[in-house]
């Protein structure tokens, strides 16, 4: 679960790391009472997405005076901020952060993730910060330091020494990052974080060290743990079929391809989307409907891969074992019905009850498109979406 920019500065904040005075803000009305209280000489106005690139794409603004304060903010309410990390449709800015300025010394980068292939946290750092990591991870590997943290031993204070003075940081101040990088693992640790990004971390012109901006994402496998932190999950952030699809209790993420796909059991649905990437595709979605999924469940995956206006082809396939074929038949008859299928449909079934279903798809009318196993229906529907 990612969490906003504000919820994640609470959280550091209640956990004993200082950051800029400031709240979130749902009206202009609203930011001013908060820029009045907050009695600083400048102000910053910063969008509230799940999206990185605010700055650039005009959803960071630094404000004079409190009238300005209210003018930004009834400027981005409201406004489609379009980000490198939002996709061209961009997102709806529903709330700001009004927070005190900082004056900027320097900025750096402090990052941590669970790194799979290690079995370990790694915290990585760079004297390059406010920029995207990617592209100095790509132009300049050389800024970057990586310590790999042994969770069973934790972080320990010689690997935060060395990642401060990689930063060039000295005396003083690099005590402060010490006690700053440890308690953000701390909080990582504590709050089951799977990631935390702090892009820019600042030393201010007095000297302070701060994370200026803050991104957290909570492990939600862990969230039943936290039920605090559960709150600040935002729903106006989720794509609207993946969690309609919670609701149905299908398992769905939406993808950028243009075949949809439709499969039960997850290991099949992976080797489905490999399987059409092998062929020159893109899958649009990966779908599981499970292996006990009624024929309305089946209905509501088909409308959801349907609404997806990407999807160019559709492509089911089933293996059925508990899941039985004409359930799924039945499932994309009705779909059928209700919303009508536009796009080349593909389908490859197999196992318990396959004779039933496939007489049902051929008595229905519909225009499908078969293959003798999942090899050759993966390169119609390849070819299919290419083709409409
Ligand atoms: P992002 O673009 O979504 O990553 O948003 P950030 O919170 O990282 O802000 C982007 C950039 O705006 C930062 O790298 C800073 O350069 C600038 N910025 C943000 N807050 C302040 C501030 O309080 N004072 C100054 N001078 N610049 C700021
Ligand atoms: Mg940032």
């Amino acid at each position: 679960m990612n969490i906003h920019e504000y919820q994640a500065k609470e959280l550091l904040s209640k956990n004993g790391i200082n950051v800029p005075a400031g709240k979130v803000a749902f009206s202009s009305d609203q930011a001013i009472r908060i820029a009045n209280d907050l009695q600083s000489e400048k102000f910053v106005v910063k969008a509230q997405i799940h999206a990185g690139g605010r700055g650039k794409g005009g959803g960071v603004k630094i404000a004079s005076t409190v009238e300005d304060v209210g003018r930004l903010t009834s400027d981005m309410i409201g406004m489609k901020l379009i980000t490198h990390q939002t996709g061209p449709e961009g997102k709806l800015v529903g709330k700001v952060l009004i927070e005190e300025a900082s004056q900027i010394e320097k900025e750096f980068y402090l990052g941590m993730v669970i790194d799979r292939s290690e079995e370990k946290i790694v915290v990585m750092a760079s004297p390059e910060g406010g920029v995207e990591i990617e592209e100095v991870a790509k132009n300049s590997p050389d800024k970057i330091i990586k310590e790999y943290v042994d969770i069973s031993v934790g972080l320990l204070p010689f690997q935060c020494r060395k990642i401060a003075y990689f930063l060039g940081l000295k005396g003083k101040t690099a005590n402060k990052a010490v006690n700053l990088i440890l308690k953000l693992y701390e909080v990582f640790i504590k709050s089951d974080c799977s990631l935390v990004e702090i892009n820019p971390m600042i030393l201010t012109k007095s000297d302070y060290l701060i994370p200026l901006d803050a991104k957290l994402n909570i492990d939600d496998n862990a969230l039943y743990r936290h039920k605090d932190l559960s709150e600040y999950h935002d729903p106006d952030e989720e794509d609207s079929n993946e969690l309609e699809a919670s609701k149905w209790g299908i398992s769905y993420v939406k993808l950028d391809g243009n075949i949809g796909c439709l499969v039960n059991g997850a290991g099949l649905a992976m080797s489905t989307m490999d399987i059409i990437k092998y062929h020159g595709g893109e899958p649009a979605n990966f779908l599981d409907v499970g292996g006990g999924a009624t024929p309305q469940q089946v209905t509501q995956a088909f409308k959801m891969i349907l609404s997806d206006k990407n999807v160019k082809a559709v492509f089911v396939n089933i293996f059925g074992g508990i899941m039985k074929c004409d359930t799924v038949a039945t499932g994309i008859i009705s779909a059928a019905k209700e919303v009508g299928i536009e796009v080349p449909l593909v389908v490859r079934l197999e196992g318990t009850n396959v004779e039933i279903g496939r007489e049902m798809l051929s008595k229905s009318g519909l225009n499908i498109i078969t293959g003798s196993d999942m090899k050759e229906c993966a390169a119609k529907v390849v070819e299919s979406a290419q083709n409409s």
